[in-house]
């Protein structure tokens, strides 16, 4: 019985941007009886249904943007007679649909770290349970992927996970309720053996793959002060040493080494925490900014975020302190008014965000939104294609709507087209080359131009850009740019390079 792993995907550029961690993970976690599974990322290239056999197991992953297409790579497995098995947060949530509609054999849901190999047993024995429970497990059982199967040359980034879990709870997002809201860190001895390796291999642009990179803030610990609660002030004490004792490992890496992660703008309050992590190579962060304006913060239940002046000077305070900001912005909020767009695309550019994303709202699987929606559209929702609105990701591409709720006084077309405006204004090449100002090589300032019309033309694909034609142009010049762009990222293979050592002068405490 051969394994094979496969991360679904409609368009193949030939060069991905970033590692499938899933597949790397569920690699480590084959048991070494089945040899090396075979990994297919079909952001490179497509899936060969030739290579399935009869009596092998096929791992499927997936989320709702590509659960359409992980059905169809399932059904054809299935029709080869091999084991189907589907994970990943779509399938954690709609265990049913993968076996209604991509053939499953069995589902695993949650974290398949350890589950994994008992359904492959169970697949071997030619008896696979339907449901294979991972949950939610502890950070220690965590496994370390297999990076010895990466194919070095195709990917930008690789990506690392230090924690998992996010103490928020903001309405369009799924995190909280998947991984659940208490943090899982990983040690910083496994995370720095990782991506030593990656570097031995010639990554040095690493994503920190985390829900939230800074799950302690300064009020967490203020407020366990406060409630005089000695044991949750010690955990949140020791959470956030073990935070700085990974960056102090991580900034002992070769100069020359970029992560980048995912982080709220709490984070502007701690400034030691930022300036730890620019010494640690963290050079950048996607902060979910979401709204300017207070209303919109309320509506997405994200009121911990800053709105008006406070907003701008909190994002600069990342940039200030060595951090550049991926700033991430939601439009067609029920406050929304067609004068929020000019303010955004202005705030974000005074706030000197290094990049940005303006997203439309959508209910997503998993979320508070989706819950409220499914609800307001009650037991017989309307169709499209045959497809109830409220299962849309299974709705043709095509004729998927462009916003799924009725806003108060402006139409979808209004909305769309609003964004649109202002991911233009922000990806013009005079802002961008503005803003490469920082860089102080041409080469260096070239990479920032090209990789930042690299981004906006991604997104044009995912649903922002306006029509088919200009989807299409947007995929051959991703496919275009895609493999210079790579070069760009490749750093020197270091096969001698040491794991940074353990410091003991880190900070345990904080004063409060
Ligand atoms: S959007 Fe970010 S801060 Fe909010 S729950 Fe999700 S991961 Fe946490």
């Amino acid at each position: 019985m051969r394994v094979h792993l496969i991360n679904p995907s409609s368009v193949s550029f030939g060069t991905a941007v970033i590692t499938p961690r899933w597949q790397y993970v569920l690699a480590a976690a084959t048991p070494s009886c089945f040899g090396d599974p075979i990994l297919v990322d079909e952001t490179l290239s497509q899936v060969d249904p030739e290579r399935i056999e009869k009596g092998d197991a096929v791992g499927i992953g997936i989320h709702t943007a590509n659960a359409l297409r992980g059905y169809e790579i399932g059904k054809i497995a299935r029709e080869r007679e091999a084991h189907v098995i589907f994970g990943g947060i779509h399938a954690t949530l709609f265990p049913e649909e993968a076996m209604e509609l991509g053939g499953a054999h069995a589902v695993v849901k949650g974290d398949g770290d350890v589950v994994w190999a008992i359904a492959l047993s169970d697949c071997l024995n030619g008896r696979p349970k339907p449901v294979y429970t991972g949950g939610q497990i502890e950070a220690s059982n965590f496994v370390a992927a297999r990076w010895d199967l990466v194919p070095r040359n195709r990917y930008m980034w690789a990506s690392v996970q230090t924690v998992r879990g996010c103490p928020k709870h903001c309405s369009f997002c799924s995190v909280w309720r998947t991984d659940g809201q208490r943090p899982r860190q990983r040690t910083s001895d496994v995370v720095i053996e990782e991506i030593v390796q990656l570097r031995r291999l010639g990554f040095r642009f690493i994503a920190l793959a985390d829900d939230n990179f800074y799950p302690v803030t300064l009020t967490d610990l203020d407020l366990a002060l406060r409630q005089n609660n000695p044991q949750r002030l010690n955990e949140l004490k020791q959470m956030r040493a073990e935070r700085f004792e990974l960056m102090a490992r991580l900034a002992q890496l070769p100069e020359d080494t970029v992560f980048f992660t995912q982080i709220t703008m709490e984070a502007a309050e701690d400034t030691e925490f930022l300036d730890a992590m620019s010494a640690a190579h963290i050079k950048g962060a996607l902060v979910g900014v979401e709204s300017v304006t207070p209303e919109g913060l309320k509506d997405v239940y994200k009121d911990f975020n800053s709105a008006g002046q406070n907003l701008i000077e909190r994002l600069r305070t990342f940039k200030r302190h060595g951090v550049h900001v991926l700033g991430s912005f939601i439009f067609g909020l029920p406050s929304d008014r067609p004068e929020t767009f000019d303010m955004t695309a202005a705030a974000a550019i005074s706030a000197e965000l290094t990049f940005a994303q303006f997203v439309t709202l959508s209910p997503y699987p998993g979320t508070v939104d989706f819950t409220r929606w499914e609800k307001t559209l009650g037991p017989n929702p309307p169709t499209i294609a045959g497809v109830p609105l409220t299962r849309r990701w299974r709705i043709p591409q095509a004729l998927r709507p462009k916003l799924y709720w009725d806003h108060p006084v402006m139409s979808a077309e209004e909305i769309r087209s609003r964004t649109q405006s202002v991911w233009d204004k922000f990806y013009g090449w005079r802002p961008i080359w503005k803003r490469s100002g920082f860089i102080k090589s041409s080469r260096g300032r070239l990479a920032f131009v090209l990789i930042s019309r690299i981004y906006r033309h991604m997104y044009a694909d995912t649903g922002i850009a306006t029509d088919s034609a200009r989807v299409t142009w947007s995929g051959r010049w991703t496919r275009w740019m895609a493999k210079p762009c790579r070069r760009l990222f490749a750093g020197r293979p270091m096969p001698d390079l040491a794991v940074p050592s353990l410091r003991v002068d880190l900070p345990v405490a904080v004063d409060l």
